[in-house]
C-alpha cells in the first residue's frame, strides 16, 4: 500500500453504463476527492488484459472506461502508455479483440508488451524475496490499475490487487503458479508482495459490466453496475467484497487484513451500488474454509475440485497444455487433452485460459 497518502478512502457510484460523461465526473471527482494531481505526468495504465475477447464478454476493462480516462489525462497534459502481459495471446492481438486498440489509435496512446525483465527485491508477507517484472512501475509518475469486476475459481475474485499479477511476464506467471499455486494462502501473499512492489497510485475498478459464476473468462456476464476508485487496492478489494458477498473475507483480503494492510476506512459512497444473486465460483461455494490448507493439499483428491474437459467443447487447440504450470495435461492429435491429477496442482490456469469454455471445474 502506497504509504504517502493520508487519504484512505473507497469512493463507490452506482453506474448502469459506459457512458463517457458520467463516466469522466466520476474520474473528476475521484482524483479531486483523493487529491491526486494529475498534471502534465507520464502515465501506465494496467487493465485486465486477460485473453482477447470482445467488451460484451465482460474478460477485459471495457474500452470506454479507458476512453473516458484518457480523455481526462490527456486534458491535463498527460503521456500515456498502456500495458499489461496477457495469459497467452500478445499485448496486441489482446488489445485488437478487446477494441481498445480504437482507443489506443484514436489518442495516439503508448503501448507496452510487458515484455521486459526487472529484477525487483522485497522482504515480504511471502516466503519469496525476488520478482521478475515485466514493466518497471518506476519509469512512469502515476500508475493506474483498472481492474475488471470478476470471479476468479482459485482466488475467488479478480479484483485490484489480483491485476496487478499482470505485471509478471506470462512465462513467470507459470512458474508462480506452479511455485504457490497449489496453496490459496500461499498464492494471496504472492499476489500481495507483487502488488506492494508495483505500488499503484490509484486502483479504479470497472464493475459497471463484470462476471460472476466461474471467472475470470468463462463465467457469466453480468450487469453490476459499480465503479470504485481507491488510492489503495486493499481498500477497495475489501469494500467491493462486502458489496458482493458471499465467503467475505477471501484470501487475499483475509491476509492483508492480518497484515495491517486494510485498516479503518472511510467509504465515500456518491451513490449506493448494489448487487444482488452474485454467483460465486463452485470452487468457492463449495469449498470447506474450515479444513487447513496444508491437508487439502495432502488430499486435494479429495477436498479440492478437479478440473474437467466437456469434449464436445474442445476444439484440441492445446491452449491448456501450453499454460498449465504442472505438466498435468497431455494432447494427442484430434484427441481432447487428458489430465494427470496426481501432477495437478489445481491451479485452475487451464479453465482460465480456455477459449471454448470447454474446461469445467
Ligand atoms: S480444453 Fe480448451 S484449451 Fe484445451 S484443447 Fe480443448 S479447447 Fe483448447
Ligand atoms: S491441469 Fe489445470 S488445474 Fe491442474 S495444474 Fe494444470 S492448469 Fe492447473
Amino acid at each position: 500500500m502506497r504509504k504517502d497518502g493520508a487519504l484512505k478512502k473507497v469512493l463507490l457510484q452506482a453506474c448502469d453504463r459506459y457512458e463517457q460523461k458520467r463516466l469522466k465526473d466520476f474520474f473528476a471527482k475521484g482524483f479531486q476527492t483523493l487529491g491526486l494531481p494529475i498534471d502534465k505526468k507520464a502515465v501506465l495504465l494496467k487493465p485486465n488484459l486477460l485473453s482477447g475477447k470482445p467488451p460484451e464478454k465482460a474478460v477485459t476493462t471495457h474500452p470506454e472506461f479507458i476512453r473516458a480516462l484518457a480523455e481526462i489525462l490527456l486534458e491535463h497534459g498527460c503521456r500515456i502508455t498502456i500495458g499489461d502481459s496477457p495469459g497467452y495471446e500478445s499485448t496486441k492481438k489482446v488489445l485488437n479483440n478487446s477494441c481498445i486498440m480504437d482507443v489506443i489509435k484514436y489518442f495516439g496512446l503508448n503501448i507496452s508488451p510487458f515484455n521486459r525483465k526487472i529484477l525487483k527485491k522485497l522482504d515480504g508477507i511471502s516466503p519469496y524475496r525476488q520478482f521478475t517484472l515485466g514493466e518497471d512501475p518506476g519509469d512512469y509518475d502515476l500508475v493506474i490499475n483498472l481492474p475488471k469486476l470478476k470471479t476468479h475459481t482459485m482466488m475467488g475474485l479478480t479484483l485490484g490487487v489480483k491485476n496487478t499479477f499482470g505485471f509478471i511476464h506470462a512465462f513467470e506467471k507459470a512458474r508462480w503458479h506452479l511455485r504457490a499455486g497449489k496453496d490459496r494462502m500461499l498464492f494471496a501473499s504472492t499476489l500481495i508482495d507483487i502488488h506492494t512492489i508495483v505500488n499503484p497510485h490509484l486502483t479504479i475498478l470497472d464493475g459497471i459490466l463484470g462476471m460472476d459464476g466461474d471467472g475470470p473468462s468463462n463465467g457469466r456476464p453480468r450487469q453490476l453496475g459499480v465503479l470504485a476508485m481507491s488510492t489503495s487496492a486493499f481498500i477497495l478489494d475489501d469494500a467491493i467484497e462486502k458489496l458482493v458477498r458471499p465467503h467475505y473475507p477471501l484470501p487475499v483480503t483475509t491476509l492483508a487484513k492480518e497484515h495491517g494492510l486494510i485498516e479503518s476506512y472511510e467509504t465515500v459512497a456518491y451513490s449506493t451500488p448494489v448487487i444482488n444473486d452474485f454467483r460465486m465460483p463452485d470452487t468457492v461455494m463449495d469449498t470447506d474454509w474450515s479444513i487447513p490448507q496444508p491437508v487439502k493439499t495432502l488430499l486435494k483428491n479429495t477436498f479440492v475440485k478437479k478440473p474437467k474437459i466437456i469434449r464436445a467443447a474442445c476444439k484440441q487447440c492445446g491452449i491448456c497444455v501450453k499454460v498449465c504450470p504442472a505438466k498435468a495435461l497431455s494432447i494427442r492429435q484430434h484427441e481432447a487433452p487428458l489430465f494427470d491429477y496426481k501432477k495437478c496442482i489445481r491451479c485452475y490456469c487451464c479453465q482460465e485460459m480456455c477459449p471454448e469454455g470447454a474446461i469445467k471445474i
